[in-house]
């Protein structure tokens, strides 16, 4: 599943591809993908002589920023963009098409068919479902140290099912979850109230550092992910924890291990993700 850095690879491939460009006619061929307006053809019809102004980012969902509206889409598991000419044969899984007056065609596929769009009135997108409740955004100025404190570290849920909740943070996935706690060695199953200062710190710098590094190359490119121009990602070559189980620690040599917590398969370093010590600290602290 794309998480905040492969679909900023595809929101900055998408800004570079189709700016500017005007809608002339869109096909749905899946309706299932369109989740609002009820009415299909209501869709198709309103996006006609829309012009793209600009394709932003809110977590894991594109905002197509159009002349009068904004397009909401979620990639879930396998959704891909591709620009095409109109000429094209249309390749297999492909569930919508939006044809521009230049004659090219932006088409989705999506094989798995669990992506979804939203069609809103501009503005309004963001005061309903699905970006209403959303969490702070890792790669924003606003994202300081305070405001990621103030948001998870009174809390009593294990820290990594909090930080994939996206009502406290967007665009943390599983991948990148399990490489920041390594980053900062912090165990997943560490209650967030029990968390230091200084621990909060360095999760909070290796959130940053993870995503920032993976958007640098592209995202990474587990399964089958390839960006808006059909180059794979790099980042799964950099993971120092992420699908390592059996293999030895980067940094202490130590096997590492998979597990579950929270529903999720998630990767430890025993050595360097201590559980038990830092909590029996943390009560002496106390
Ligand atoms: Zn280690």
């Amino acid at each position: 599943m794309p998480e905040l850095p492969e679909v900023e690879t595809v929101r900055r491939t998408l800004n570079q591809l189709i700016t500017g460009k005007t809608i002339e006619h869109v096909q749905v061929r899946l309706p299932r993908i369109i989740q609002k307006p009820d009415d299909i053809r209501m869709f198709e019809i309103l996006l006609q002589g829309q012009t793209v102004e600009t394709i932003e980012r809110r977590g894991k969902f594109l905002r197509f920023i159009l002349t009068d509206y904004v397009m909401v889409s979620h990639l879930r598991m396998e959704g891909r963009y591709g620009l095409y000419d109109v000429e094209d044969p249309v390749e297999k899984h492909t569930h919508v098409l939006f044809r521009f007056t230049d004659g090219s065609e932006l088409r989705y596929k999506d094989v798995r068919q669990f992506g979804t769009m939203h069609l809103f009135p501009k503005g309004e997108e963001l005061t309903q479902p699905p970006l209403h409740k959303l969490g702070l955004e890792p790669l924003d100025e606003d994202f300081t140290f305070e405001a990621f404190r103030d948001r998870i570290a009174h809390r009593s849920t294990k820290i990594k099912p909090l930080l994939l909740n996206q009502e406290y943070i967007v665009g943390i996935g599983n991948i990148y979850v399990d490489e920041s706690l390594f980053l900062a060695g912090i165990h997943p199953e560490r209650e967030a109230s029990s968390l230091s200062k200084k621990e909060l710190e360095l999760l909070h710098s290796a959130i940053i550092r993870t995503l920032r590094e993976s958007v640098e190359v592209g995202g990474s490119s587990i399964k089958s992910y390839v960006n808006g121009q059909g180059e794979i990602g790099l980042f799964q070559h950099q993971f120092n924890i992420y699908g390592r189980q059996s293999q030895p620690c980067k940094t202490c040599g130590r096997e590492i291990y998979k597990t579950v917590v929270g529903g999720r398969g998630t990767h430890i370093c025993p050595t360097c993700q201590p559980l038990k010590k830092t909590r029996t600290r943390k009560k002496l602290e106390k």
